[in-house]
């Protein structure tokens, strides 16, 4: 029988977001479209002492953003609630339960002392690892070594944990679809913890009964999971689940732009880029760690980039829209390797799409700009700078900056423009080339390119000497589009009003 696909994104609200975990939602969501199945959101807030307020709606919003779109959740409902495992936890004891009466868990009762003084031996015999294992245990105060009726007794009388029961000599083999086959050894794991001693389930327990009840077919989710793996497999052996045990992907890690070690939270504000998708406020300290999407990325932009870090679809094509990404996405195709982040290529992914933006689209994101600036322009011309300008930006708070002098005359003109540019005759030839801008009755580009083209003809100074000082006269700087379209776009008053003052205020250097 072929099975549902379902797979989870299971973020703990610990904090933002980090892009690596965004990728892993990607992956995930990606695979679940391509193979008709649902992409459930779970909430694993069940370590208290990691929780961070505000960090749940964070992640929603992140994935909203990024048009990932969650079919079971928190706030959508579905067959398999609730979804925050907060909400879910008188299942687990029950299920710990479980593990005890059939031999897989017990009980401990050992104080952190008493913990802490076993590893101190196993430190001075020399022991390599100094782990609550099937060696250890033996000496430890737990529901093995005591009697029933002390066991019972300090069952209602002190705190205790449920440690799974790490079976001696077993191998464990289990296959990942990114990475092969992953063996380990039972002697080199220890006995974790499955249920706390403040009636919490830890991330494994949860994390496997989670994923059996909700049924889910594929866990996707990155390498530092790994090592839980084994563990993992044991306790489906243990519940008798292996039949419906699900497939295992681990994501390689994203790494840093050097290369060297995974990008961490703290690498963005250090390395001069976000890590976060959406800016993230610490409650606590108030500081700020900057987002992608204030950034101004195109939120298409950040999945194309996000969906090509440890993953392609084969072929040379790097701009895949959403569509393109969820009918060529494969798991199987996912890298073993880490993957390097590119700043350079992040902005260079997010001017591809700027690109392809409507400039309907983009005056609208201008004009808030403009407003903020004081600038109030009608929508027709906006439109007509944002035509000329998009080529060369990366983000709309780059338009600005290659476009200001459409909206302000300038006071002031580059000196190193003027020292290049500004000759000794500059202002005579100026002067003529006004004249025969003036005589024009239509002032658009062609036009102005014949009178400048009349203008040269038999003199002996070429297009350059005209052309670059008209510039520093319209723009104040070397920059900017084409001049002969920044002038239709200005209009003959405004142009000749330029021209002018430059003749008038610019002093050669
Ligand atoms: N709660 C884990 C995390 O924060 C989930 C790991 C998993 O997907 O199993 O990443």
């Amino acid at each position: 029988m072929v099975r549902k696909v379902r797979v989870r994104f299971a973020p703990s609200p610990t904090g933002p977001l980090h892009m690596g975990g965004v990728r892993t939602a990607l992956f995930n969501y990606l695979f679940a479209k391509r193979n008709n199945g649902k992409f459930i959101l779970r909430i694993e807030d069940t370590d208290q002492t990691r929780y961070v307020q505000g960090a749940e709606d964070y992640i929603i919003e992140s994935l909203k953003w990024c048009g990932i779109e969650i079919d079971e959740g928190i706030e959508e409902g579905g067959a398999y609630g609730p979804y925050r495992q907060s909400d879910r936890k008188e299942i687990y004891s029950e299920f710990a339960e479980r593990l005890i009466e059939s031999g897989n868990a017990y009980y401990a009762f050992d104080t952190p002392e008493e913990l802490e003084a076993m590893r101190e031996r196993l430190k001075e015999e020399k022991n390599s690892v100094q782990q609550y294992n099937p060696l250890t245990r033996k000496g430890m105060r737990n529901s093995l070594t005591l009697s029933e009726e002390e066991t019972n007794k300090l069952l209602k009388e002190i705190p205790y944990v449920v440690r799974f029961k790490m079976p001696e000599d077993e191998e464990i083999i289990v296959e990942d679809i990114i990475r092969g086959t992953v063996k380990m050894h039972a002697n080199q794991l220890d006995d974790k913890v499955l249920f706390k001693s403040d009636g919490m389930p830890t991330y494994h327990l949860a994390n496997v009964v989670d994923d059996h009840l909700m049924k889910i077919s594929h866990v996707i989710r990155g390498e530092e999971w790994l090592p839980s793996l084994p563990l993992h497999v044991m306790l489906y052996k243990a519940f008798g689940w292996e039949e419906t045990q699900p497939e295992f992907a681990h994501l390689p890690l994203l790494l840093k732009p050097s290369g060297k070690g995974k990008l961490s939270k703290r690498d963005g504000d250090a390395l001069g880029f976000p890590v976060f998708p959406l800016e993230w406020v610490d409650s606590k300290t108030g500081e700020i760690s900057r987002g992608y999407r204030e950034d101004g990325y195109f939120p298409e932009a950040f999945v194309n980039m996000l969906a090509l870090l440890g993953w392609n679809p084969g072929t040379e094509e790097e701009i895949l829209s959403f569509r393109d990404l969820v009918s060529s996405f494969d798991l199987k195709k996912v890298h073993k390797a880490g993957a390097k982040f590119d700043h350079e290529k992040a902005k260079w992914f997010n001017h591809k799409y700027l690109k392809t933006q409507s400039d309907e689209k983009l005056t609208r994101q201008y004009q808030n700009d403009l407003k903020e600036r004081g600038i109030q322009v009608e929508d027709s011309y906006v439109i007509k700078v944002v035509g000329l300008i998009k080529e060369r930006a990366n983000f709309v708070s780059d338009f600005w900056e290659q476009s200001y002098f459409f909206f302000q005359a300038p006071t002031e003109y580059d000196p190193k423009v003027v020292k290049k540019r500004w000759k000794e005759n500059t202002p005579e030839i100026l002067q003529e080339l006004k004249i025969k801008l003036e005589e024009l009755e239509t002032f658009n580009y062609h036009d102005i390119e014949k009178a400048v083209q009349d203008f040269l003809e038999g003199k002996e100074f070429g297009m350059g000497q005209v052309m670059n000082p008209f510039r520093l006269t319209l723009v104040g700087a070397g920059i900017g589009p084409g001049v002969m379209e920044v002038a239709e776009l200005l209009g003959k008053e405004e142009t000749l009003k330029r021209l002018q003052a430059g003749i008038d205020n610019i002093q050669r250097q």
